[in-house]
């Protein structure tokens, strides 16, 4: 089994931070392969090419990016479309991210779209799903990721699901304002796309205040097989650490 452990920079580095990130961890990747573990990076697009030109194109690092459109390309004005991010290097489109779907408008058939988008062009779509607190608190958390997972997968045939990796954000857990979700509150949630797609999907990520001290046990929950990381992955040691954790896990 792979672990898949990667971060999404948001909206934030500039050019030079980011290939500062990226230069670094190149140069460690050179003499340590973390076994086991399939590293990935998905900056903002203006730092694409800037990271794919440093990591190398044969790099052992996946490079994504955390949106892209599902139309090839169009009169869609202030949209990037999976052709173009394929073009600037890219391996994974992210979407679904709870802040896209809060602000910008995702929706289930977005997702759907966006999923479908990036298989046609032969990239791995990493789907996001997660709950509110209100969800949590009514005791909905599995159903509602569950719908939220089949209504984007609707339509995929096998060999297509065997290249989706999703990514379980639950959105009280997320960010700054977010708090670290317990073991014990996950289990169900992964119990549940466990059932549903262990085994069907490349990857089922955990993602929301991942941080040193409590990766270690989240690879242990049941059906984890990765993390997707925010603000700990942002400064380079904290993404080397979080690898090294996975790299243990794995060898366990
Ligand atoms: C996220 O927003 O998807 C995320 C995982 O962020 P953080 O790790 O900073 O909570």
């Amino acid at each position: 089994m792979t672990l898949w452990v990667g971060t999404s920079w948001k909206m934030t580095k500039t050019l030079a931070e980011a290939r500062t990130w990226a230069t670094g961890l190149r140069d460690h990747l050179d003499g340590w392969a973390p076994e086991g573990v399939q590293p990935f990076v998905i900056p903002s697009f203006t730092a694409t090419t800037t990271v794919r030109e440093v990591l190398g194109e044969d790099s052992p690092v996946l490079l994504g990016v955390q949106n892209a459109h599902w139309e090839d390309a169009g009169a869609w004005t202030g949209e990037v479309s999976v052709a173009q991010a394929a073009d600037a290097g890219a391996q994974i489109v992210e979407s679904g991210h709870s802040e896209r779907r809060e602000h910008f408008g995702e929706t289930v058939e977005t997702t759907r779209l966006k999923v479908a988008a990036a298989l046609r062009h032969g990239l791995t779509p990493l789907l996001c799903i997660g709950e509110s607190l209100e969800v949590k608190d009514a005791g909905g958390s599995a159903d509602f990721i569950l719908e939220q997972a089949a209504g984007a997968l609707e339509g995929l045939d096998v060999e297509q699901l065997a290249q989706v990796v999703i990514a379980y954000e639950p959105i009280w857990a997320i960010g700054e304002h977010g708090r670290p979700a317990t073991v014990a509150e996950l289990v169900e949630p992964f119990a549940a796309l466990g059932e549903a797609y262990t085994e069907r999907v490349a990857g089922l990520l955990y993602g929301g205040s991942v941080n040193l001290d409590n990766a270690a046990d989240l690879l242990g929950i049941d059906h984890v097989t990765g993390l997707f990381v925010g603000r700990t992955a942002w400064e380079l040691p904290g993404y080397l650490e979080l690898l090294r954790i996975a790299e243990a896990h794995a060898a366990a």
